[in-house]
């Protein structure tokens, strides 16, 4: 029942892409070029575009071609959660184009239901291969929750950073939240957690991990470098 329900939605989605009838997510158009089968390929691809962005030998992007080649359907092949910070643009840093990330973005790049179900709906139903939570070094989100700042909705929003924060609070002496070396160390904490948090609220990604179709992982962008550094899959022991 649930395999036929995530049919219907990917079916739903391509045929709100074309003007034909649309094939289901299994047997796209040819021009649809897959580029990653296996969750590694996916990090393997993102390693090398962004290697490519660093070294400033990016590959050159034809986006009307691409629109072209993607207008009856869409194999993404990773979805990256990202901070909104403007410097932090996913597509550009992975040297990546149309068609081939699925990418949320809010700041502090933390989950919550509606990013679960679009991580759920970008895997399980259109077949992304990875998952990545990308934060970055000088964030602004994480900074204030750090300072507990409140204003307008931000308040809630920064209430779901404030477990790195507190953890980073903990683990660094004389915690200074004006200090980015003190508030890169909560960002890298709240992708950890948020790493932590998705498995646990997911069971579709976490039954996909387990099978080995899709993998989840956290990485830091560095905005002064523009390299990003995947990290490696740790516990973070929070107690807040
Ligand atoms: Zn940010």
């Amino acid at each position: 029942m649930k395999a036929l329900i995530l049919a219907l939605l990917a079916t739903a989605f391509l045929s709100s892409c074309a003007s034909r009838p649309t094939p289901q997510a299994e047997s796209l158009p040819s021009v649809v070029k897959v580029q990653a089968a296996t969750p590694q390929e996916g990090l393997d691809a993102l390693t090398a575009g962004n290697r490519r962005f660093v070294q400033n030998e990016m590959r050159g992007q034809d986006y009307h071609q691409q629109i072209d080649k993607t207008k009856n359907g869409q194999k993404p092949y990773a979805v990256v959660l990202s901070c909104l910070d403007s410097r932090v643009p996913v597509e550009i840093v992975f040297d990546q184009g149309i068609g081939e990330l699925f990418v949320a973005r809010v700041a502090g790049n933390i989950e919550n239901d509606d990013i679960l179900g679009s991580m759920e709906f970008g895997t399980a139903a259109m077949g992304a291969k990875l998952i990545v939570v990308l934060g970055h070094t000088k964030c602004g989100a994480v900074k204030g929750a750090c300072n507990n700042v409140k204003l307008g909705h931000l308040t809630g929003l920064l209430k779901k950073i404030e477990p790195a924060a507190a953890q980073a609070k903990k683990e660094i002496p004389n915690f200074n939240p004006e200090s980015y070396e003190h508030v890169d160390h909560a960002s890298e904490l709240n992708v950890k957690l948020t790493v932590e948090r998705i498995r646990k609220k997911s069971k579709i990604i976490r039954d996909l991990e387990a099978q080995g179709k899709v993998r989840l992982v956290g990485a830091m962008y560095d905005i002064s470098s523009g390299k990003v550094e995947f990290l490696p899959d740790q516990t973070v022991n929070a107690s807040k």
